[in-house]
């Protein structure tokens, strides 16, 4: 097959991963940087360029997209949806799950369980959502955060009503989230691809910290999923219409519930904790869907 990876550098490791795992398997792959395309959307004859040559012949495209470049590389990715090359995770669902906010209203729809989480636009209404979310501690979060960065643990009420407001008046929109407890603030990554967990690790977060996030400074290591945990990673990712993602769930007193699914999930850390060779199951994944 001839496999276009749309990512930004090919020095990363999840992109050299995908390179690697793809020409072992005798395929011709190529790293393409979506920021360096352009496009032609005209009638009959969509075409993605590159340097100046149209981008042809390509079976299909695995997107590694960053959160900086999400509207421009979707785009990108759309064109190609356009052109009929099969992309393993489509332009729609990456952009929802980009989105928290809008991630949870569909999961919570399909029955995902998930922490309870209020949102609200009116300054008024900011104590009844607090009150809907169990009080504090909370968690806030921006609903297109990423890497652990914009969420935020308030502990008590003041912390709470000061952080929301302060958010309100420079007009930037937060989730506020119930503050999931008893888990040390670990929770745990399922990566999932087509309907089955592949790889999983616990993240705990570093001393001091509320978030798991290796970006935050968390640390991994090995752990056991039970059935309920995978069958709640895998609905996730099929109601986001994803088929391969990263699902972090926790565990809270309820059962497992889902804080978020991300759809270019990173290898680095998983495959060294669980020395799975991700980027090949991956692989083998697009050959039978494209078979
Ligand atoms: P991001 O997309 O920025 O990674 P997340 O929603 O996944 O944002 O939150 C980052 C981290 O913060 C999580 O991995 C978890 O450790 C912690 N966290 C997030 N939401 C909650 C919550 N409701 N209760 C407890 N901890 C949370």
């Amino acid at each position: 097959m001839r496999i276009a990876i749309l990512s930004q550098n090919s020095r990363l490791y999840s992109t050299k991963r995908l390179v690697e795992a793809g020409r072992e398997k005798g395929h011709v792959v190529r790293v393409i940087n979506p920021a360096k395309c352009y496009m032609n959307i005209t009638d009959n004859n969509p075409l993605v360029y590159y340097k100046g040559k149209p981008l042809k012949g390509f079976n299909a495209i695995i997107p590694r997209i960053g959160a900086s470049i999400t509207f421009y590389a979707c785009a990108v990715l759309r064109q190609f949806e356009m052109m009929g090359v099969y992309t393993l995770n489509n332009s729609d669902s990456i952009i929802t799950a980009r989105d928290k906010l809008k991630s949870f209203q569909i999961m919570s729809k399909s029955g995902v369980s998930l922490p309870t989480t209020g949102f609200a636009n009116s300054p008024h209404d900011r104590d009844h959502v607090i009150e809907l979310c169990g009080g504090p501690p909370l968690v806030l979060k921006l609903h297109q955060g990423a890497q652990g960065k914009g969420v935020v643990l308030a502990e008590t009420q003041k912390s709470a009503e000061s952080v929301i407001d302060a958010f309100r008046s420079m007009y930037v929109n937060i989730l506020i989230q119930e503050y999931i407890s008893g888990c040390n603030g670990a929770d745990i990554r399922c990566f999932v691809v087509g309907d089955k967990v592949i790889a999983k690790m616990k993240r705990e977060p570093k001393e001091g910290d509320f978030r798991s996030n290796l970006h935050s400074g968390g640390t991994a290591s090995k752990i056991e999923i039970t059935k309920e945990e995978e069958g709640i990673a895998v609905k996730a990712s099929k109601t986001m219409g994803l088929n391969v993602s990263g699902v972090d769930i926790m565990r809270s007193s309820k059962g497992p519930v889902v804080l978020e699914v991300n759809s270019s999930p990173g290898l680095e850390g998983i495959e060294n904790i669980t020395k799975i060779d991700i980027a090949s199951r991956i692989m083998e994944f697009i050959e039978n869907s494209y078979a």
